[in-house]
């Protein structure tokens, strides 16, 4: 691990060694390796005799919802009392897959409450400084597989067992969208580690692509028919779907899970956006592929961040305009998407 100093780790060690309780955070609309990395770190502590809680700020996707990790996730928007319990009476807060407190949502200004020890373990670029324990390794291709190698580091990898093995490596999956970019040699070292543990990969292949609603893929037939919008001229695209798009076809969370990956599949395409209409603002998703940098391009005009490939924000503008404003900023990034090296 290039950033992180061998005293990081000892005292990681040493906090998690002495702790009772250990509540685990993962960011908002928490994904695969979010609420991977998180059950499978708890489930190690979990093993070590630790009492653990995950605790998200809401409802993660239907898709990641068959893990045998036996660890509690209380969902902060689902029940207050005890998400802000389960945080609040733990010994150590560990977050993970996020780099500033403010993508923990509506936890936030608990998190900067809690006076306790604050470990970070994540992947993210441009990391800021909200912990007192920081492990940030933007090489890593998901969090999850940077806390196989943290445990290694904190003499803790005997307590990995099959259904901790099965969060993280689902969580290094997703991330790497089933092994198809950002992944390293120590990617697949990391995973064959976790095949030790007898692991079904094919289990997890199904669950995780291949569970899916009949309306999700309808909804996402409506979108590539419908909703996408292709501008080969900036070699850009995106979709969006407004608050009836999602009525229609009985959205649950996760529904709109990969779809903003899908106009990169046409030839010459290097950068797509997702627009999805919520009750307060616009959720945007961005991803390139190449040197396009998806996360500047959120950061600068959507109040967001993210990886050079993979990035999301946020607009407060109402629906329209928001669409308006990325088609009106297409033309500035003209020479930039059209000298991507792919
Ligand atoms: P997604 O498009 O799947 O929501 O997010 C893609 C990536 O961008 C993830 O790595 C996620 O953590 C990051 N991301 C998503 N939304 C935001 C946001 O509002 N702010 C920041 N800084 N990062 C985001
Ligand atoms: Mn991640």
């Amino acid at each position: 691990m290039k950033n992180t100093e061998l005293q990081t780790f000892s005292s990681i060690k040493n906090a998690l060694e002495t702790a009772s309780r250990v509540c685990i955070v993962p960011h908002e609309n928490p994904d695969g390796d979010a609420i991977g990395s998180a059950l499978g770190l708890g489930q190690v502590l979990k093993n070590q005799g630790k009492e653990v809680a995950v605790v998200p700020v809401n409802e993660y996707p239907e898709f990641l919802k068959w893990f045998s990790a036996d660890v509690p996730v209380l969902i902060y928007e689902k029940d207050k009392k005890a998400a802000k319990a389960a945080l609040f009476d733990a010994d150590v807060l560990v977050c993970v897959d996020f780099n500033e407190e403010k993508r923990a949502g509506h936890l936030q200004k608990m998190i900067h409450k809690y006076d306790k020890t604050k470990i970070l373990i994540d992947h993210h670029p441009y990391p800021t400084q909200f912990c007192d324990h920081t492990v940030s390794e933007t090489q890593y291709s998901s969090t999850a597989e940077l806390v196989v190698d943290v445990l290694a580091q904190t003499e803790m990898s005997s307590y990995i067992d099959t259904k901790a093995a099965e969060a993280l490596y689902t969580g290094i999956l997703t991330d790497t969208g089933g092994f198809s970019h950002n992944t390293s040699k120590n990617t697949f070292r990391v995973v064959s580690e976790l095949l030790e543990y007898g692991i079904d990969t094919d289990k997890i292949q199904s669950a995780v692509f291949h569970n899916f609603s009949a309306d999700r893929m309808k909804l996402l037939g409506y979108c590539l028919n419908q909703k996408m919008v292709v501008f080969p001229e900036y070699r850009a695209a995106y979709i969006s779907l407004t608050k009836a798009d999602l009525e229609q076809f009985n959205f649950k969370p996760g529904d709109t899970e990969g779809f903003v990956n899908y106009p990169l599949s046409i030839n010459n395409i290097v950068f797509s956006a997702l627009f999805i209409e919520k009750e307060e603002y616009v959720k945007a998703s961005f991803r390139s592929i190449g040197n396009f940098p998806a996360n500047a391009f959120s950061h600068d005009n959507f109040n967001g961040g993210g990886h050079l490939n993979a990035a999301g924000g946020e607009s407060e503008l109402n629906f329209e305009e928001t669409i308006q404003k990325f088609t009106q900023l297409l033309p500035q990034y003209k020479h930039q998407l059209l000298d991507t090296e792919i």
